[in-house]
């Protein structure tokens, strides 16, 4: 059997959008605009560089292919956190400590200000300060994640050493040992786009649906950005999806596209063992992890595979489902788990672990805002204010180490390639 996979960034039944009692919506360009930034993509990338450049009344237009928040932002199960995929210890030793703790520092510091906008934009955007439970996955595990956290402690990251039972939270679940991360945050991801982008429109950005990029073409000075129904000529042009026709983009700069499973549970079936404020994950790769909601479901996911398109056979969604329930049966094993919604969705990674964020000396003008991996959300902040510093002038603390033209580390095992 075919499920519904007419996005093709998503496929299956997605619990986001249940949680919107009213979806703004934006009208489609028709005819010519003329603007500063044009932004590409309405997924949490395009929103937070909309959001970032209307208050600093920076004039832009963001144009959407179908509607905002749609792509793999529905799909994004809401985690923020300042550690990575690539744990910092391992991080250093691929591009070197003092740059991946700048970068761990720079992540924390974009949760700190997600936090912040969060607060001021008036929208429920589900967001809540959380702490990060990391377990070991298997004993052989417990020496790679103490000397994680030796690293994360030695460099003042807030962290403490654990095993489950000994944390403070007298967590049900076991496992050999794990660490504690301090002031992450869990947010909802469609919720807090469409706020980021109703802000934006009500500081005087132009926000357009249904509306395809078909070309980006630099004439003189400018760009020409030619859609199904309309252009928008601007002096600079964000690429916040993976592919826009026009835009240059060797393969070096393209994201590997991967695919990776969620689901959520029915409300009130979190067990009373575990602490509203604690998400979990894990050392093993593709790791298992989950995160709770205010009605007290858990929202799970992992079991990453390497297939750019989501899943389009229900009974394959289903298998995938059941094993991740049999992973909330393991930690949880007195509880008769099961899925309420359940989905794969697809999204980008790099070969070295980091996103791929600014210009090339071949096109300048146009930004790369590519936020790739697991802890997307959190780089699409700093690539929106990146993105304004450039206009404005300004530092842009970490333009070389995330740079699309940064050569390939010598420690980097793979080429960016679909
Ligand atoms: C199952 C799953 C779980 C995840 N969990 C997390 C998590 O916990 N935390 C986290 O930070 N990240 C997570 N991610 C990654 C996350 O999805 C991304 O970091 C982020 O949401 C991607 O947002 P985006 O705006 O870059 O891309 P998208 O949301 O895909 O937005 C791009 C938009 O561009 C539009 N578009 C495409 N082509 C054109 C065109 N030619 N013209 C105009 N518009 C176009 C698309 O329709 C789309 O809406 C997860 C991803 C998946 C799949």
């Amino acid at each position: 059997m075919q499920i519904n996979n007419s996005h093709k960034l998503h496929s299956g039944s997605l619990y986001w959008p249940t949680t919107l009692s009213h979806v703004p919506s934006y009208p489609a360009l028709q005819g010519h605009i003329t603007t500063e930034v044009a932004i590409i993509g309405g997924g949490i990338t395009g929103a937070l560089c909309a959001a970032v450049l209307a208050r600093a009344g920076i004039p832009a237009v963001l144009v959407e292919s179908q509607r905002v928040a749609s792509g793999s932002t529905a799909a994004n199960t809401g985690l923020l956190q300042f550690s990575n995929d690539k744990m910092l210890s391992e991080l250093a030793d691929k591009i070197g400590e003092t740059d991946a703790v700048q970068f761990y520092g720079e992540c924390r510091k974009a949760l700190t200000r997600l936090y912040k906008l969060a607060d001021e934009i008036p929208y429920d955007t589900g967001f809540h300060v959380r702490s990060s439970l990391y377990c070991a996955s298997t004993s052989s595990d417990v020496p790679r994640l103490f000397k994680e956290y030796s690293m994360l402690r030695k460099h003042g990251f807030p962290v403490e050493w654990g095993s489950p039972h000994n944390t403070g939270h007298h967590l049900p679940i076991r496992k050999p040992a794990a660490l504690v991360t301090h002031g992450d945050a869990e947010i909802n991801p469609i919720r807090f786009a469409h706020g980021l982008i109703a802000e934006a429109a009500h500081k005087g950005a132009h926000i357009y649906e249904n509306t395809v990029v078909e070309g980006v073409q630099r004439m003189g000075d400018k760009f020409v950005i030619t859609t199904d129904f309309g252009e928008i000529i601007a002096s600079r042009v964000v690429r916040a999806v993976s592919d826009v026709p026009g835009i240059e983009s060797s393969s070096r700069i393209k994201p590997i596209l991967k695919r990776s499973y969620a689901l959520v549970t029915p409300a009130n079936s979190l067990p009373a063992s575990w602490p509203y404020d604690c998400m979990m994950w894990e050392t093993a790769r593709p790791y298992f992890y989950f995160r709770t909601t205010p009605d007290r479901r858990i929202i799970a996911g992992g079991m990453d595979e390497d297939q750019a398109d989501p899943v389009s056979e229900a009974n394959y969604l289903l298998n995938r489902t059941r094993l991740l329930l049999e992973e909330l049966r393991g930690l949880f094993p007195d509880k008769q788990w099961e899925a309420e919604y359940a989905w794969c969705g697809t999204f980008g990674e790099s070969s070295d672990d980091l996103p791929f964020l600014g210009e090339t000396s071949e096109q300048p003008g146009i930004f790369h805002a590519l936020s790739c991996g697991g802890n997307g959300t959190v780089y699409s902040m700093i690539a929106a204010e990146m993105l304004r510093n450039r206009i404005l002038g300004l530092e842009q603390p970490m333009l070389a180490l995330l740079s699309p033209e940064r050569p390939p580390h010598p420690n980097s095992s793979a080429v960016n390639t679909i």
